[in-house]
């Protein structure tokens, strides 16, 4: 499996691809999934468990994190 690690204080945190192609951010072990591209290049990412109200998302920049925010619910 692919995978490309990021900058961080935590050796939990990777991206990896999923069988149909899709990039998942593992963080803490929990899977976010892509969300969307912002015109400067960062990337939002959402818990793949956004649908039940779990707002926890993370930006990435690069290989680098600039924004954690981890509530999950679950
Ligand atoms: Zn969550």
């Amino acid at each position: 499996m692919d995978s490309m690690q990021l900058q961080s204080k935590s050796n939990t945190t990777r991206i990896v691809f999923e069988g149909d192609g899709r990039p998942t951010l593992v963080v803490g072990g929990h899977p976010f999934g892509r969300h969307y591209v912002s015109s400067g290049g960062r990337v939002r990412w959402r818990c793949r468990r956004y649908n039940h109200q779990c707002k926890a998302v993370i930006m990435t920049f690069g290989q680098n994190l600039i924004t954690t925010k981890l509530g999950h619910n679950h």
